[in-house]
């Protein structure tokens, strides 16, 4: 059996997700035609933008399902054509790349966007969006995203929040957080991958980035992946309440484990507000790729920072970021939790990192 510990690179379907979908692949029309058969498509997809509203917490059901989280964070920082865009240094790639001339907003050395440098730049003037994640794939630093709506909503300004890794770890309300847009990716929160949304405040004048039918209102052209849609919903529904304190617990053990193990290990942003699940962590002296093979051979399976380019490891913008000197940077990995996640997984990552800091000896020990 595997110790699967990377749910933040993809977390395994919920077996409520896979119910749904098998159901729905029973199904065959498509939900724009206008006979028996895609009028029942139809109604499983609008189903399940009523169940995906809900379990954000969506006043309206203004939801555009997407092919996942890059699509969405493209949508939502391509789709307004708005004045100057600020997003923060920590973002995901697929939010970077959506917005190459946005402005970055520096974060501190837990990862937390300076929020007195975002006030200075809104009073500047010409901000237009502003884009900052609710919670980090790499650290899970929860960002304080209250005080960003508030700053940019006294400007003038509209925001989107990349809620990718937070949706499903703690409960993620949309009217509470009086966002403009949110990015959700079904296949964090135990559905499958290639599905993902942009929830939208009614009446946002957005633009959409593929055009043809007029599907998800104009939105989002392309026939509806009906099965994957309906897995989606089964999977935020399944998830919305977030963790109850049984994965914290979990995070707790494995972090207790690594320190005793390695008693100069370094645990990135652990005095700050973070994700029950997340744990990213530096073995000084012992590179990444080097941690994560010998974990990968103990049957664990966890990531060097960011897994998600292709299996290759590059060095992190969100370290990078945070101040973090490149050789500690090297040694960091990221140890991800979620819904089947037992303390037999932990103790076994603990005890294969520990083998292989004894292994690796003073060099572990001396950084
Ligand atoms: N945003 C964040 C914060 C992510 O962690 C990811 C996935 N690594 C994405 C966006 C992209 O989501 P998807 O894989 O569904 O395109």
């Amino acid at each position: 059996m595997i110790a699967y510990l990377d749910h933040n690179a993809t977390s395994p379907l919920r077996p409520e997700a896979r119910a749904a979908m098998l159901a729905a692949m029973d199904e065959t029309g498509n939900p724009s035609s206008p006979h028996g058969p895609g009028r029942a498509a139809r109604a499983t997809v609008e189903r399940a933008r009523r169940a995906v509203a809900a379990a954000f917490d969506m006043p309206s059901d203004a939801i555009v399902f997407t092919s996942g989280g890059t699509e969405a964070n493209h949508l939502a920082l391509r789709g307004l054509g708005a004045a100057a865009t600020l997003v923060s240094a920590v973002e995901h790639d697929s939010v970077l790349a959506a917005a190459p001339a946005a402005e970055r907003i520096p974060v501190d050395g837990d990862g937390v966007v300076d929020l007195a440098w975002l006030e200075r730049r809104l009073a500047e003037g010409g901000v237009g969006l502003v884009s900052v994640m609710l919670a980090n794939n790499e650290t899970g630093v929860i960002e304080p995203l209250a005080e960003v709506v508030r700053l940019a909503h006294a400007a003038g300004a509209l925001v989107h929040t990349d809620a990718t890794q937070a949706a499903g770890r703690l409960p993620v309300s949309f009217a509470d957080l009086d966002v403009e847009m949110m990015t959700v990716s079904a296949h964090k929160l135990g559905g499958p991958p290639g599905v993902g949304a942009l929830l939208i405040q009614e009446g946002l004048p957005l633009r959409p980035l593929l055009r043809g039918g007029r599907q998800e209102n104009g939105l989002r052209a392309g026939t509806e992946n009906v099965p994957a849609i309906a897995g989606f919903a089964a999977a935020a529904a399944a998830a919305a309440d977030g963790d109850d304190g049984r994965i914290a617990a979990l995070r707790d053990r494995l972090e207790a484990g690594l320190r005793a193990a390695v008693p100069t290990v370094r645990i990135f942003a652990a005095g700050a507000d973070r994700l029950p699940n997340t744990v990213s962590a530096a073995m000084p002296g012992v590179s990444a790729e080097t941690q994560v093979m010998a974990l990968d051979l103990a049957g664990v399976a966890v990531s060097a920072g960011s897994a998600c380019s292709s299996g290759k490891v590059r060095a992190s913008h969100v370290l990078d970021a945070m101040g973090v000197e490149a050789a500690v940077a090297r040694a960091a990995i990221r140890i991800s939790l979620g819904w089947n996640s037992t303390a037999d997984d932990v103790d076994r990552c603990v005890a294969a990192w520990a083998a292989l800091a004894a292994r690796a000896g003073g060099r572990a020990r001396a950084a």
